[in-house]
């Protein structure tokens, strides 16, 4: 469940080589170094390596918080990934496609709109709109595939957003059964006027 693919590479990167593998790619210290006790060194590379793990791990995992608060608001912005904005919304290439085709309908006005929990009947027009944009977006697409609309019930991201996404499955960032599951199961909700009843 959970879209936790999103920033599933940004986990990847927590994943450290073996200590081992670090020492073998430093041992070649000159015969003259004062360090020339072969336990000695070993030991300064182990705590060398460990001190260099603690604070990429560190890195790593405030990179990734990172995201998931301001992840999707920065995409918002980047031109890169952009495909169409009006005054509702923006839409968005995924960053990490789990199909062919993947982007994401966001609201422009979205504080405090994290999930579907969020929305009330007062949101029924965003929502639809949303749908609609999306739709007409994947229309650009060859015909013959097949499309669904929808939000994650558990989403790992903020804020609210609709994913469009292509029914193939065939990208390189669909790595786990979880993502698959994610967008195949009940924790994948079809977006329908009246989603914040789901
Ligand atoms: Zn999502």
């Amino acid at each position: 469940m959970k879209d936790f693919n999103r920033f599933s590479s940004e986990i990847m990167c927590l994943s450290l080589p073996p200590i081992t593998s670090i020492i073998d790619m430093d041992s070649h210290i000159a015969s003259d170094s004062p360090l020339n006790d072969h336990w000695d060194v070993q030991q300064m590379m182990v705590m060398t390596a460990m001190k260099r793990h603690s604070t990429d791990t560190r890195v790593e995992a405030k990179r990734a918080s990172n995201w998931w608060t301001n992840g999707l608001l920065s995409a918002m912005k980047d031109q890169s990934l952009v495909v169409l904005k009006d005054d509702l919304i923006t839409i968005i290439e995924d960053k990490y496609p789990k199909s062919r085709h993947h982007l994401l309908v966001i609201p422009n006005k979205n504080s405090g709109m994290d999930s579907v929990d969020d929305l009330t009947a007062s949101d029924v027009q965003l929502i639809d709109h949303m749908t609609l944009k999306g739709k007409q977006i994947s229309q650009q697409f060859d015909g013959s595939v097949e499309f669904r609309f929808g939000f994650h019930r558990i989403p790992s991201l903020k804020p609210l957003h609709l994913h469009v996404i292509s029914q193939d499955f065939d990208s390189k960032y669909l790595k786990t059964k979880k993502h698959y599951n994610s967008f195949t199961t009940k924790f994948f909700i079809d977006s329908k006027s009246n989603v914040h009843l789901f």
